[in-house]
């Protein structure tokens, strides 16, 4: 620590808090990246949804007539993607601020734990947890992979392991907006991972699922190497 600072009492203030004093991302109030009051504003699920068609489904799980060989067999989300979550996800995004997902963790503790989460935990044991990757060059310019302490944090919380080594990205893909076609996001992302030998049993991490392109084909990616279930969990879907 830098000697002038020695001896100065920061009761409530850490290093980072030096380095970046925190505004919350809804509406500006200094003390946290998200105020109680915005945090009012973040919208939960209150029913699981079947990754595919989207109607409740027990658990998250995939509808029996859904689920595909290669595909997602179940999903949990915790929040809409509304305006205030994209300012969020934007901010960790392009700051490089690492330190916002201290506050986003907080969240996820929160809520996490009253979604069927640990079902999966119970029923497919030896759960791993894989964050989504990112490409290396992308990777090197935001200075960090977004998913990779979402990941860590939920492990942690669930007391399951963590892989990041698993699945690799190997081709960089463009945005995968909802101004492409279907057609176009799904060629766009074909080929886009690695897949390593990975475990049985794989809880696919992932901060915000919109189209579903990219979670669809980390799966096709992970089965094709020998998964035989993967289930995801995004902090938010669009
Ligand atoms: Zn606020
Ligand atoms: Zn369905």
């Amino acid at each position: 620590m830098n000697t002038k600072l020695q001896g100065v009492k920061y009761s409530h203030m850490s290093f980072s808090d030096v380095l970046f004093p925190r505004f919350c991302l809804g509406c500006g109030a200094t003390g946290s990246f998200i105020c109680v009051r915005c945090e009012g504003l973040l919208s939960p699920f209150e029913i699981n949804t079947c990754f595919y068609c989207g109607s409740p489904s027990l658990n998250g799980l995939s509808h029996p007539r859904c689920r595909r060989p290669k595909g997602v067999d179940g999903f949990i989300s915790l929040y809409h993607y509304n305006n205030l979550f994209k300012k969020i996800i934007k901010s960790i995004k392009y700051n490089k601020a690492k330190i916002i997902l201290g506050d986003l963790n907080h969240l996820l503790g929160k809520n996490l734990l009253k979604t069927p989460i640990y079902y999966y935990v119970k029923k497919f044991p030896g759960l791993v947890a894989i964050p989504v990757p990112l490409f290396e060059a992308r990777q090197k310019q935001r200075g960090f992979n977004q998913t990779e302490p979402i990941c860590t944090y939920v492990s942690g919380l669930l007391s399951i392991g963590q892989n990041t080594n698993t699945l690799v990205r190997i081709k960089d893909t463009p945005m995968q907006t909802l101004a492409l076609t279907k057609k176009q996001r799904r060629e766009n992302i074909q080929g886009a991972f690695y897949g390593g030998s990975p475990p049985p049993h794989i809880l696919l991490i992932d901060d915000v699922v919109t189209t579903g392109a990219t979670t669809k084909e980390a799966a096709k990616t992970l089965k094709e190497n020998g998964a035989k279930t993967v289930v995801v969990f995004s902090v938010a879907k669009g």
